[in-house]
């Protein structure tokens, strides 16, 4: 069950996808880089509860 914070939080970046133009948001995520981000979206996230604004 996915916790209503992490909805959230996977909410706005999806809004701040569309708002950018559906850019993938890895392109400027924080946690883009080395082994940092595991997650099977990345590097074309259009949506991402771990999402960090760089
Ligand atoms: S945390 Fe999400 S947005 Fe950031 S690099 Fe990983 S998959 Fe992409």
């Amino acid at each position: 069950m996915v916790d209503f914070k992490t909805k959230w939080k996977t909410w706005l970046s999806r809004m701040r996808s569309i708002l950018k133009g559906d850019a993938f948001l890895c392109d400027s995520c924080k946690l883009n880089y080395g082994d940092v981000c595991n997650r099977p979206e990345r590097p074309n996230a259009r949506q991402c509860p771990d999402y960090l604004k760089k």
